[in-house]
């Protein structure tokens, strides 16, 4: 199979762990016989400080092109510390979201059985969760109006919705609980909002067409706490954008770490595939970031873009064997973990490959 993808770093450890997702591409090429030809972008504060945009149009024509994205992370202190400032990395996410009509993103949480102990949340309680978030991507209160007021003492955002905005998220997250356990668990806030009484009315007006899929329906405060007391009882989880940003950081607890989750972002156009994570500035330049969230996210990509199933497991497999022989990086490292097993980014990546050759 021959594709293009486009490798976008972004800032701080997005290169680092973007350089490993990319030798895993490489490899899976060599070993299954494709034909995989790559290309570079700059997004975030890198994008800024060349060119003075967050999402340069050379980038974004690129990414239109492409076959998929692999991508890092944006973000940099120096804008997080500075809520004045006009031009900030986090715009040229927001505006590849937008521009590439990425309105869903998928977040599988699924915990590796050695990892039980590393999670902050009882092995007991852990053992055999699997879910699929689907979190609305381009709507919400991300992309609704915002308006400061009186002198700049009062601010408002705008938590929208349109229809068919919930109807071509929610029609995804059913046909993905078709092929797993077929439950489907949608989250909203209907007790006090309006746009999340049209986001629950749209999913009981399309539940009739997926008869064989049973819908519950849980309040955004319920469904945190369910989440934490017993994660085995969801299985694919649909929900909008500020609710899944918050419920799946908190699931990442579920996988260990944040460096363990990936996820996939697909709509209209390119679809693009990245950690869950962000730029981390307090580990930069370490070597110490986790690049399994990256190396799995590139199975997601050979998944989800390429239809290549047998690939994805592959690369899934290679990490599953990785962590089976004891390796951690340092966010999924415990007291127990020999000191020669704790691997940095580069280390941990060249055991991925071995595995995986
Ligand atoms: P973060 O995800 O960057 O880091 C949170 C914590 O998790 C940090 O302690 C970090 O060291 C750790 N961590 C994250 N990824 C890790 C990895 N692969 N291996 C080991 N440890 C890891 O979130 P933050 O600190 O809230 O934000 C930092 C910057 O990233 C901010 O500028 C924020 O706006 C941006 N951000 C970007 C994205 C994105 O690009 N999609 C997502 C979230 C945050």
């Amino acid at each position: 199979m021959k594709k293009h993808i486009l490798v976008v770093p972004g800032d701080g450890i997005g290169a680092e762990v973007t350089a490993v997702g990319k030798q895993v591409l490489e490899v899976i090429a060599q070993k299954f016989g494709h034909e995989f030809t790559y290309d570079e972008a700059l997004i975030g504060h890198v994008a800024i400080e060349a060119t003075g945009s967050p999402l340069p149009e050379e980038t974004l024509t690129k990414m239109k092109s492409a076959d998929a994205v692999l991508f890092g992370a944006v973000g940099h202190p120096k804008y997080d510390n500075d809520p004045s400032a006009k031009v900030r990395p986090e715009q040229g996410l927001l505006q590849m979201r937008k521009e590439l009509g990425l309105y869903a993103n998928l977040r599988p949480i699924k915990l590796f059985d050695e990892l039980l102990e590393a999670s902050s949340i009882k092995p007991e309680i852990l053992r055999g969760a699997d879910i699929l978030f689907f979190r609305e991507l381009t709507g919400d209160v991300y992309f609704g109006k915002r308006e400061r007021l009186e002198e700049g003492n009062t601010a408002y955002d705008t938590m929208i919705y349109s229809k068919y905005e919930v109807e071509r998220i929610v029609r995804k997250a059913f046909e993905a609980a078709r092929t797993r356990s077929k439950r489907l668990c949608s989250v909203d806030k209907a007790n006090v909002l309006e746009s999340s009484r049209l986001w629950r009315e749209v999913v009981q007006a399309i539940a009739p067409e997926y008869p064989d899929v049973t819908v519950e329906h849980q309040f955004i405060d319920a469904a945190a706490m369910l989440l934490i007391k017993d994660p085995k009882r969801f299985d694919v989880v649909v929900t909008g954008n500020l609710f899944g940003d918050i419920l799946t950081d908190e699931a990442s607890q579920i996988a260990g770490s944040m460096g363990m989750l990936a996820s996939a972002s697909v709509g209209d156009s390119t679809g693009v595939y990245e950690p869950i994570h962000g730029s981390a500035h307090d580990i930069t330049g370490k070597g110490v970031a986790n690049p399994l969230a990256s190396v799995l996210s590139v199975a997601l990509l050979l998944e989800i873009s390429f239809g290549l199933k047998a690939e994805a497991e592959a690369v899934i497999s290679a990490v599953d064997a990785v962590l089976k022989g004891g390796y951690r990086t340092r966010d999924i490292a415990d007291a127990d973990t020999p000191a020669d097993k704790v691997l940095g980014t580069n280390q941990m990546g060249e055991q991925v490959l071995a595995q995986l050759a």
